[in-house]
């Protein structure tokens, strides 16, 4: 078995291989390591490796990692799962990035309760590109009232998208959800000037969504292993 930092230097390679096979700059992609149901000890290590960003899914499990963690400043942790509305003030005050917004309420929610004293928080809209219903995101021809809505909010940034393609898709039905996603981006990014992160990949598509304009790959298994069942990439059910 190889040793995370041993996984983490095949991610950036794969990362670094599918830039230049699309002619793209290899810094023009970030890595997100997703670290739900993962220990402490395994995200700093993969720190000290240089690793910055962080992605988790659920708060209370979350919370008592950051603490643990809370001597390593600059880590920068992501929140990429399902909100519920009670969460949202412990989720405004200890994440730097929101990737899962999908509903108003729960932006406003996040708005109200980022102190005025810190930087904004950094959203993303996810969207349901594959109109699954048991997934979580809006439909795409929601996004200009959706992301309109969102500017009258100073405590967020909108920042972009984030997607969760369909896991049992076809390959030509996965490349048309990525082109579809990459179409949405660029127009959402052409009428904001805040928008520029796309969301989009996992361990088994990143080099997929990466040909299709992603600047940001959400990486759990092909760096911590597999994980219990509660972590299941599909899984979005409420934490
Ligand atoms: C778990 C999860 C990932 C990571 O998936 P892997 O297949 O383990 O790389 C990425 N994005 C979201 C939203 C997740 O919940």
């Amino acid at each position: 078995m190889n040793s995370i930092v041993e996984r983490l230097k095949e991610v950036r390679n794969s990362i670094a291989s599918a830039c230049l096979q699309s002619n793209r700059r290899p810094e023009s992609v970030q890595l997100l390591a997703v670290s739900k149901t993962k220990p402490a000890d395994k995200i700093r290590e993969l720190y000290l490796a240089g690793q910055r960003h962080f992605g988790e899914n659920y708060l209370q499990e979350a919370l008592e990692k950051q603490q643990e963690l809370a001597d390593l400043s600059d880590l920068v942790w992501h929140f990429i799962g399902p909100i519920q509305s009670n969460k949202t003030r412990d989720i405004a005050a200890n994440f730097s990035w929101v990737q899962s917004i999908d509903r108003l309420k729960i932006a406003r929610r996040l708005n109200d309760q980022r102190a005025t004293d810190s930087v904004p928080l950094n959203i993303l809209i996810q969207i349901n590109i594959d109109d699954e219903k048991s997934k979580a995101g809006i439909h795409p021809e929601q996004l200009p009232a959706f992301a309109a809505d969102l500017q009258e909010f100073p405590q967020l940034t909108l920042r972009g998208l984030m997607t969760l393609p369909a896991a049992d898709a076809s390959s030509a039905q996965q490349q048309r959800s990525l082109q579809a996603m990459q179409r949405l981006y660029s127009e959402l990014a052409s009428q904001y000037p805040t928008v520029d992160t796309l969301s989009m990949g996992m361990s088994n598509d990143l080099e997929a969504a990466i040909n299709a304009g992603s600047t940001m790959v959400r990486i759990g298994t092909a760096l911590f292993g597999a994980r219990d069942k509660k972590g299941v990439t599909n899984d979005n059910a409420s934490a």
